[in-house]
């Protein structure tokens, strides 16, 4: 059988500890048989960032940007324990940071749906995804202990030198204290990557934010989400026949809880966060959750929402067996291939990749699965394998 050729290069971003490994065993065993893989490799994996002074990560995000998919293994974000567990000359930004701050975009999170594994919302009969604001608010925000009576005030400083100021709280004793912005730039590119994912998924577009509160703040992501989509995706979506809806947070949660899933889910940043543990959790696992960062300008990077998996892979240094979960980084890979497929109409690559989901899905269905989800399981009894064990399952039925 001939191997199936790529065209333009997909950007391939190796990383850490027990992902690294599945890395390895997927592309030997699921890619490398099937198709002439053309990649544009970057070690991420701590000691080559250390190397070279995390150089390595702005060229990584340099060639998504260049090429327009990238496809990334989970990467250790440096603290004080790893500084001295890989002897680094730097505790080094998370990567993920680093090539958001480059692509500039949204990040898309759904969960992986088998139907013998039911979600503890028993009425989501489709998935639900996230999308999250990447930058700003508290996570760029300045923090102050305050240690007694004063008066806290905002002050911006115009470029000519006039200053605004608003008074925060006149303290009568001590408390704490918190600033966080936003841009403007970067609410509209999060809209428009909102608006065109819905559009390409065809499916129904939520938001949610407390501007009922928060009417200057919050209030300016609900107008600019309302302004971009009458100026520019009013009329695709209604000739796709979505909607876009926005409600309160509060609703929204209430909403979510009682809908059938389908639709994606636009959040603040911080709401983003805590919101996509929740559906992902509610949906089984989160070795289960796919993770896509969308840039306005229509670049797009892979990966699975999970980490290192730091615990397994000790286990595995010491020589024993482990059973990690590798779908969600089966699908950064298969989301790849079919993005740089669309891209260059290779149908031959797009028509691997579902092939390669459904062998995924197949093998789930008929029980073989990792460790984590068997005891997730109603009506059948699984059949827990370890990682290669799986991945050999998967083969198999790809193969069939
Ligand atoms: P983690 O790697 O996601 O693992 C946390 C726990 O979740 C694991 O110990 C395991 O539970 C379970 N788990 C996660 N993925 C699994 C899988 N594929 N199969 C089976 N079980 C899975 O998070 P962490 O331990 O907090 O972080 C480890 C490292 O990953 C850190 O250095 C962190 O910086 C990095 N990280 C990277 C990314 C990224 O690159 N996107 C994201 C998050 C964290 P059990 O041990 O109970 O089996
Ligand atoms: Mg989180």
């Amino acid at each position: 059988m001939d191997k199936i050729k790529m065209i333009t290069p997909l950007v391939e971003i190796d990383g850490d500890e027990m992902t690294r490994i599945i890395w390895k065993q997927i592309k030997e065993m699921l890619l490398e048989p099937y198709i002439e893989l053309n990649t544009e490799y970057y070690d991420l994996g701590l000691e080559n960032r250390d190397k070279t002074d995390d150089q390595v990560t702005v060229d990584a995000a340099n060639a998504i940007k260049k090429y327009g998919v990238g496809v990334k293994c989970a990467t250790i974000t440096p603290n004080v324990q790893r500084m001295d567990e890989y002897h680094l000359k730097k505790m080094w930004k998370s990567p993920n940071g680093t090539i958001r701050a480059i692509l500039d975009g949204t990040v898309f999170r759904s969960p992986i749906v088998i139907d013998k594994i039911k979600p503890v919302v028993k009425n989501w009969e489709k998935p639900i995804t996230i999308a999250r604001h990447a930058y700003g608010d508290v996570y760029r925000g300045t923090e102050m202990r305050i240690e007694g009576k004063g008066k806290a005030e905002l002050v911006f400083t115009a470029e000519d030198g006039t200053e605004t100021r608003a008074l925060v709280y006149d303290f009568e004793g001590p408390g704490v204290l918190q600033g966080t912005h936003n841009k403007d730039k970067s609410i509209e590119s999060f809209a428009h990557s909102c608006f065109q994912y819905a559009l390409s998924a065809k499916q129904d577009l939520w938001f949610s934010t407390k501007d009922t509160i928060s009417k200057t703040y919050d209030g300016e992501f609900k107008a600019i989400f309302e302004r971009i989509y009458n100026e520019s995706y009013k009329e695709a979506f209604e000739k796709a026949g979505i909607t876009y809806f926005y409600t309160l947070i509060d609703d929204a949660v209430a909403r979510v809880i009682r809908s059938n899933g389908g639709f994606i889910w636009a959040c603040k940043n911080y709401d983003g966060d805590v919101m996509s543990d929740m559906i992902s959790t509610a949906f089984g696992s989160l070795a289960m959750m796919t993770s896509v960062l969308v840039s306005p300008d229509g670049n797009y990077e892979y990966e699975a929402a999970h980490g290192t998996v730091t615990r397994h892979y000790y286990r595995y240094l010491k020589g024993e067996e482990t059973s990690t979960n590798p779908v969600a980084t089966i699908y950064a890979w298969t989301g790849a291939l079919k993005k740089n497929g669309e891209k260059d109409q290779n149908q031959a690559l797009i028509s691997f990749a579902e092939k390669l989901e459904k062998a995924v899905i197949t093998s789930l269905e008929n029980g073989y699965c990792t460790k984590d989800l068997a005891g997730l399981y109603e009506g059948i009894e699984p059949t827990p394998l370890n990682t290669a064990a799986f991945l050999a399952k998967v083969r198999e039925t790809l193969d069939a």
